[in-house]
């Protein structure tokens, strides 16, 4: 079967955020899936951005729909070396190290036997989602040292998120360069492992900072931009799906108010 490129239409089609497989199941045959998490678990009261929330029970639905339709966890460190992953593969990350990830993703990752990538932000270990306050945004804790070793020992991988979470395309070539660099060099002194992958904070990015990135020695990068991967796609661009708990849109709302007929 030859290999289709992310498919334009195919996506129109498609929800733009990953609740269930199912709306997905073809479009997901068109390259390389990675969903993008955040944080798992109840939503704490004045919380802004709700969709950054999956439930535990959801997360371990989603997790047995993809495995019951037969997909393994991608190999991140393969598709660094530029393999096309093979079909049936799909990544599982999340960004910015949330102690609840710890907490409610660990027993159903085990469960159904996927690895996944955490995006650690060097600068707040052990502390918290301090970029997210000025927003308004509610607190969230980020897993300390001990935590991180945790979820490595269970078989998990993490990234660089940089230092600070910062606006990189924002900084001077120093201040990007820092981000960059040497939060990786923090990484891998605290928990004595190559750093090989990279997602850029608010999904900002720019040819400076991805040329960086490279630069720096990483083997993947990934964005929120919306899509599958393929050979095509530069491993320093990697797209991804979010994956966030089904929203009660209009559609949702006429469907749960009205059933299933008007829904068809
Ligand atoms: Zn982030």
């Amino acid at each position: 079967m030859e290999l289709s490129g992310p498919d334009a239409s195919a996506a129109a089609q498609l929800p733009s955020t990953y609740a269930a497989l199912a709306p997905f199941r073809d479009y997901f045959r068109g390259g390389l899936p990675v969903l993008m998490y955040h944080k798992l678990g109840p939503r704490p009261p004045g919380v802004r951005l709700k969709g950054l929330y999956v439930g535990e029970k959801l997360f371990a639905r989603q997790l047995a729909e993809l495995r019951q339709a037969g997909y393994d966890a991608c190999d991140f460190d393969a598709l660094a070396a530029g393999a096309p992953a093979p079909n049936l593969r799909v990544g599982i990350s999340f960004d910015d190290g949330y102690v609840n990830v710890l907490r409610y993703g660990l027993e159903p990752l085990a469960q159904h036997g996927f690895q996944a990538l955490q995006y650690i932000v060097a600068d707040n270990i052990g502390g918290g989602n301090d970029w997210d306050l000025p927003a308004g945004e509610a607190y969230e804790p980020l897993m300390d040292r001990a935590q991180i070793g945790e979820w490595l020992a269970a078989g998990h991988l993490i990234g660089s998120h940089t230092r600070s979470h910062a606006r990189l395309p924002e900084l001077s070539p120093q201040q990007a360069r820092e981000e960059i660099f040497s939060s990786k060099k923090k990484l891998e002194d605290l928990f004595g492992l190559p750093i090989l992958h990279f997602c850029y904070p608010y999904g900002l990015w720019d040819a400076r900072v991805r040329d960086l990135v490279i630069e720096a020695g990483y083997r993947t990068a990934t964005t929120t931009q919306f899509g599958l991967n393929d050979v095509a796609t530069s491993p320093f661009e990697l797209r991804r799906i979010m994956a966030r708990y089904p929203s009660w849109g209009l559609r949702g709302l006429r469907q749960r108010l009205f059933g299933h007929r008007a829904a068809r």
